[in-house]
């Protein structure tokens, strides 16, 4: 208990003891008037009125906390005075205080104190909204005949009926404060926790409640003398009870709130079983007089409002049964299909499969990777790609027939899961190719997939039917896209390497395990070195030096040559910029470096070579970013692409000129300012057989390439020469430039660095 609220517990209880003691002083010896008994209740009152007064002068009460504490003090105050003149009019009128009833206008005060206080709890704000609330207000009307009946039978009926009956205002008064009783009990229920503390508010009904039963029991047994027990000890009870209740509200202040308690759900059961009582009473002997039919009137009213009750909970149980039942369907269906498309999802594939496999059935599964899939969503946006998989879906669903079930995987993957005997997979395969070979979707897009097929042999796991079909699809996509191709056995370990890879890549990015080396290109005729092209290599952690050939394919499928580009950018600008400073203007021209389709299509990748050069001072001029003919050709954001770095100043060169279908093409919409003539045309350009239409026949690309690169103003460089004979006969055609074994393999930087030096001084002893 709080400091605060200590001393008025402690007054109301020594008014209460004194009382006690004076009752039984005057009960056995008869001491005094009994007027005296009067003044124990106003005194208690009015340290009561003080607790509440202290407690609503405090700060930082809650607003709702407030109105209702200043209700109470209100009714407290309204109270005390009417009981303090009825103590004072028994005191001067001692003489009669035994037949003396109370004056009507004290009653009255006390009666606006019991109205205010009944006033201040219907304030309380409770938590139900809506339905509930029909539903309170019927459990609280139960709650309220219930216990109606009861202070009828048990009390207001004897005292009406006891051969002194009681006063009007003392029945008035008595039935009011069992309205409060009932009125807070009921509510305590339907109180969130605070702002009025409910045990503040349970003590507050107690307090209405201790007077009602007390007097209405102490009546019933021991008729109108009954009264001086119950102004001496019973009625004093009342500001002790509410002095506590003041306590638990200091306790609370402010406090966290509690959650709404359930005992709510128990008041209309506890109500029939008050009923019950009288009931019990008048079927164990009790005469059914008028009072006792009315309790039978009233428990018939309350069956009948139970009933009810039990009927809206009935209907509202049986409401969010359903709600409960039709989102359980939602979820499931949720958890089990693809939100887009509709289709069965990984997990329920995953779930039929292993059904399938469990009963020894046939199974087989077919799995389709949209072909350049991420090209439709860069070049026409997520809406058309989204669109186009639902085209998709609907294909399959309509291809994959009654013993088919269309599944989306992931992504751009689908598949196809095939159970039952009659299913045959391959002859699916073709019917779904033949179908894809149409344009789908509003867009007319013509796409194509890849297929590979998994047949569930005997002892085939999920895990291992799906991995099959990857190792088959994949393999698919290998021999060239849209196609199909049946797993077989050892088709998995080179394509399972390959896609292990794709996972190491990441880590070895992180690690730092990629380094570029630089491969010079030089004049034909004097050797000098012009220029390198950067070439990435891995240093692998067991495999040692793996060369790109080996991952850059797994690193375009997984994305990651797109940082992994930004890398070799950053570090050939680095370098050249580096080697510029070391040696002069003239010692490298440029510094060339492979540029992927896919880091063409990155939005940032303009801005990554803009930073790149800013940031290592490298000139534009200087520096040489080369693709092939494939990459050139992938769309209008590529081309604008090209363009934009065109007009910076950074030359592009051509990539294994010749070996593509459209080069000549090309040459006119692409801003190329060198072609790097194929390794394929130089392998064999040096070989004389005696037969010179032949040698001219070889000869013949080579040629045409720099009659071509000439008449457009392009530089040239041939690319791989491996002998002294191809550089002879390259130089012959017109070649100036050329990369290859024959003349420098690739280098680490510091040999590059060692070569310049070597050359520099050659360069100086020759002036
Ligand atoms: P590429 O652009 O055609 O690069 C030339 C490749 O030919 C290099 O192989 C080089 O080492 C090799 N080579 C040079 N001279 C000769 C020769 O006389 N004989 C033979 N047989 N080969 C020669 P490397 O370094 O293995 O690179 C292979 C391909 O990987 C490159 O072909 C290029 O397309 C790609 N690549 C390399 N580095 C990068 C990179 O940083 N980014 C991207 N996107 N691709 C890269
Ligand atoms: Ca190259
Ligand atoms: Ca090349």
């Amino acid at each position: 208990m709080t400091r605060e609220a200590r001393p008025y517990v402690v007054a109301t209880v020594s008014v209460v003891a004194l009382g006690t003691g004076w009752y039984l002083a005057f009960a056995t010896v008869g001491a005094g008037s009994e007027a005296i008994a009067y003044v124990f209740v106003p005194v208690g009152g009015v340290f009561a009125t003080a607790s509440v007064l202290h407690l609503y002068r405090r700060g930082d009460l809650d607003p709702v906390a407030r109105r209702f504490w200043r209700g109470v003090l209100t009714a407290a105050a309204a109270m005390t005075f009417g009981y303090g003149w009825l103590a004072l009019d028994m005191l001067t009128h001692a003489a009669e205080a035994h037949t003396r009833s109370m004056p009507p206008a004290a009653a009255a005060c006390v009666a606006a104190g019991f109205a205010v206080a009944i006033w201040a709890v219907g304030r309380v704000p409770v938590v139900p909204t809506g339905g509930e609330r029909w539903r309170m207000l019927l459990d609280r009307t139960i709650a309220f005949l219930g216990c109606a009946a009861v202070l009828w039978y048990a009390g207001l009926a004897p005292m009406l009926a006891a051969a002194e009956p009681w006063s009007p205002q003392a029945m008035l008064l008595t039935g009011l404060a069992f309205l409060v009783t009932v009125g807070a009990a009921t509510k305590v229920s339907y109180i969130a926790g605070g702002p009025v503390d409910r045990t503040a508010l349970r003590l507050i009904a107690a307090a209405g409640g201790v007077t009602a039963a007390g007097v209405a029991v102490l009546a019933a047994w021991f008729g109108i003398s009954a009264s001086i027990p119950a102004q001496a000890i019973v009625m004093p009870l009342t500001p002790v009870l509410a002095a506590l209740g003041v306590a638990a509200q200091w306790r609370t202040g402010a406090g966290p709130r509690r959650e709404p308690g359930r005992v709510g759900i128990l008041l209309p059961y506890l109500a029939v079983a008050a009923v019950d009582l009288p009931l019990v009473a008048i079927a164990l002997g009790a005469p059914l007089r008028w009072p006792g039919r009315v309790v039978l009137v009233v428990a018939v009213v309350v069956t009948a409002l139970v009933t009810v009750r039990q009927y809206i909970a009935f209907q509202e149980n049986a409401r969010l049964l359903a709600n409960t039942r039709v989102q359980e369907e939602r979820l499931q269906h949720e958890a089990s299909h693809d939100g887009l498309t509709g289709l069965a999802n990984r997990a329920l594939f995953r779930d039929r499969l292993a059904a399938a496999l469990a009963t020894g059935g046939h199974a087989a599964v077919l799995l389709v990777d949209l072909d350049d899939f991420k090209a439709v969503n860069d070049l026409l946006g997520h809406g058309v790609g989204d669109r186009l998989l639902v085209s998709v879906a609907q294909l399959l669903r309509a291809e994959a027939g009654a013993g088919g079930l269309p599944v989306r995987v992931g992504g751009d993957e689908f598949a196809v899961l095939l159970t039952g005997a009659g299913a045959d997979a391959e002859e699916l395969a073709v019917r779904l190719l033949a179908a894809l070979d149409r344009p789908i979707s509003e867009y007319r897009l013509l796409v194509q997939a890849s297929i590979g097929i998994a047949e569930a042999g005997p002892g085939a796991t999920v895990d291992s039917v799906l991995r099959d079909a990857d190792v088959a699809m994949y393999t698919a996509k290998q021999r060239g896209k849209a196609g199909f191709v049946r797993y077989a056995e050892g088709m998995g370990e080179p394509v399972l390497a390959h896609m292990q890879l794709g996972g190491e890549l990441r880590r070895a990015l992180d690690n730092g395990e990629f380094q570029v080396v630089y491969q010079p290109i030089l004049r034909l005729d004097d050797g000098c070195a012009v220029g390198v092209e950067a070439l990435v290599r891995w240093h692998h952690p067991t495999r040692g030096v793996v060369g790109p050939a080996e991952f850059i394919p797994a690193a375009e499928r997984t994305g990651l040559i797109v940082p992994l580009g930004r890398y070799v950018l950053r570090e050939t600008c680095r370098q050249a910029a580096a080697w510029l400073a070391a040696f002069g203007p003239d010692a490298l021209q440029e510094a060339a470096l492979n540029v992927s389709a896919r880091q063409l299509h990155d939005p940032d990748f303009v801005a990554d070579v803009r930073a790149a050069l800013a940031e290592t001072g490298l000139p534009c001029s200087r520096l040489v970013l080369e693709v092939t003919e494939s990459a050139v050709l992938r769309g209008q954001q590529v081309s604008r692409t090209l363009h934009e770095l065109a007009r910076m100043g950074i030359r592009l060169a051509l990539d294994d000129f010749g070996t593509g279908e459209s080069s000549l093409s090309l040459l006119r919409a692409f801003p190329a300012a060198i072609v790097k003539l194929d390794k394929s045309f130089v392998d064999t350009i040096e070989i004389d057989d005696g037969q010179p239409a032949a040698a001219e026949a070889r000869r013949a690309v080579a040629r045409a390439v720099i009659q071509l690169a000439r008449a457009l103003g392009l530089s040239t460089v041939a690319e791989g020469v491996e002998s002294a004979e191809q550089a002879a006969v390259l130089r012959e055609l017109g070649y100036t430039l050329g990369q290859g074994y024959h003349l420098a393999r690739p280098l680490s930087a510091e040999d590059v660095s060692g070569l310049l030096a070597r050359q520099q001084t050659v360069a100086i002893a020759d002036l």
